[in-house]
Parts: structure tokens; sequence; C-alpha cells
């Protein structure tokens, strides 16, 4: 099954904004589906850009970005949609939608996807539970804390069970529990599922614990620190809550569902 193959390849990409020098270069690697990867590199490294070449938001000035195998350089604004249907980001900043409530936010890329209200109703209430932000579904964003918000953000990225995740710091507002627990929730996503994950983070901690690859920039440069991926089942268990080994066997017939549409 695609979903189970994703793929991520840079063949000799560069980015720049407007002209400006590189921000990125010679960068190129090859991501085989269904890993969990940290990606790491000091402030202004380009992490962030990196996630942005890769869910298209912004062009490579030259190389090749090719995502489960299809080349996307001069790919349609469709292709681009389709693609993008696939893949979930997190930004750093959250861009969650201020007018509007904790779950439509979170329910928006379902209903963009045609999802009946029925099933929205059934499915968001459960992923805003496993982030632990059940009691706020009414609340506008702006009426959260940082952390608050950056779960929203988490949960709007997930409901639509992408096969490449990109994340951008998402623990970075979290305290130790919170991020355990997310930790937890993307494994299992990738357990489950196949997911690639990609997850840009400062936290010395996690990396430590989770023994993932790790790609990192430096210098404009891209390097795998782990050159070969490290078995999932060595990662430590942090989050010591109730197991949450029910939430995607759960959710996966909704899930079913949104692959369908
Ligand atoms: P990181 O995520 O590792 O902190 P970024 O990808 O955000 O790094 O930034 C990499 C470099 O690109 C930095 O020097 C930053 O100033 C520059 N940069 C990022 N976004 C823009 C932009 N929209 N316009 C111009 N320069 C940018």
């Amino acid at each position: 099954m695609e979903e189970k193959v994703s793929s991520i390849s840079l063949a000799n990409v560069a980015a720049s904004y407007d002209n400006g020098s590189d921000v990125l270069t010679d960068v190129s690697f090859n991501i085989t589906g269904g890993t969990i990867y940290f990606l790491t590199g000091p402030s202004g490294a380009g992490k962030t850009t990196l996630l942005r070449l890769i869910y298209q938001l912004h062009k490579p000035r030259t190389g090749q970005i090719k995502i489960f195998g299809k080349i996307t350089n001069n790919m349609s604004r469709d292709e681009i949609t389709d693609l993008r249907k696939k893949m979930a980001i997190v930004f750093q900043e959250y861009s969650l939608l201020s007018h509007l409530s904790v779950f439509d936010n979170v329910a928006l890329p379902l209903r963009v996807r045609g999802m009946s209200e029925s099933k929205i109703r059934a499915l968001v209430p459960k992923v805003l539970d496993w982030v632990g932000l059940g009691k706020y579904a009414d609340e506008k964003p702006l009426a959260l804390s940082g952390g608050q918000q950056q779960r929203v953000s988490v949960a709007r990225a997930i409901i639509i069970q992408p096969s490449i995740l990109l994340a951008d710091e998402p623990t970075g507002n979290l305290d130790d529990d919170n991020a355990s627990r997310l930790m937890e929730l993307f494994i299992q996503m990738n357990k489950m599922f196949g997911t690639t994950i990609i997850l840009a983070t400062h936290n010395k901690n996690l990396i430590e614990t989770y023994k993932f690859p790790v790609l990192h920039i430096e210098n404009r440069h891209v390097n795998f620190v782990t050159k070969s991926d490290t078995p999932q089942t060595t990662a430590k268990k942090l989050w010591k809550g109730p197991a949450p080994k029910n939430y995607f066997t759960e959710l996966s017939k909704q899930f079913d569902d949104i692959g369908n549409i």
C-alpha cells in the first residue's frame, strides 16, 4: 500500500529566500518510509526551511525533491494539493485560526476532505481527549496557553492520519509529561500506520531517550548523525500515564473512511 511506503528524497537541493544566499546547499538524502527522524541544528540552520521544502511551501532554488517517489518540482497546484492530503505539518507558531473554536480548528482538515459531520463529531473529541484538551473543544485558541495551542496544532495534523508528518518543535512549549505523551502518540502512529515522521527539536532529552535517527543541519548541509535506522523498539517509554494502546485502533475505522474520500 502506498501509505506504508512513503518516502522523501532530496537530490542536490539548494534553497534560498528572495534570491539571497543559500540557506541550504547541496542537500541530498533519502528517507525510506515508516521511520521517525529527529531534525536538529542550531537556530537559523534551516530546519523550518527543510520542512517547508518537503511540504511544498517553498521551492528549491536547484535540485530535485521527490515525495512518494514523485518529482515535485514542476507539480501543478492540483497535484500539490493531492500530495498534501497525505502530509501534515505542525508549525512552530501553531498557525491556528483564532476565530474558530478548538474543535473547528481540528475539524478543518476533515471538512476540507469532505468527511461527514457525524463522523467529525465522533472523531474530533477523541483526538482532543488524547492530547489532553477534551475540555477545551469550545474555546478559542487564544484562550489557551502556548503549550495547549501547540497540542491543538498537533491534533489538527494527526487527525488526517498523514503518511508523512512534519513537526517543527512540536514539544517546544510542553512540560516533560506532555512532551513524552506526544512522543508516545507519534510512535503509535508510526507503528500502526507506518507514518514517516520528522520532528525538528532542540530537546536533547528527547533525542537521547528516543534514539531515532537524526538529520542534522549545520553549515547549510544536512547529515545523518545516525547512519542506520535504529529499531524503534529500543525507544524507552517515558509516558507513565494510562496506556493509550487502543487509541489508534479505535480510530482506525474513521481513518479508513478518510482514506476513501
Ligand atoms: P531554523 O528552523 O533551523 O531555525 P530557518 O529555516 O527558520 O532555520 O531559517 C534558516 C535561515 O533562513 C535563517 O537565516 C533565516 O533568517 C532565513 N529565513 C527563514 N525564513 C525566511 C524568510 N521568509 N525570508 C528570508 N529569510 C528567511
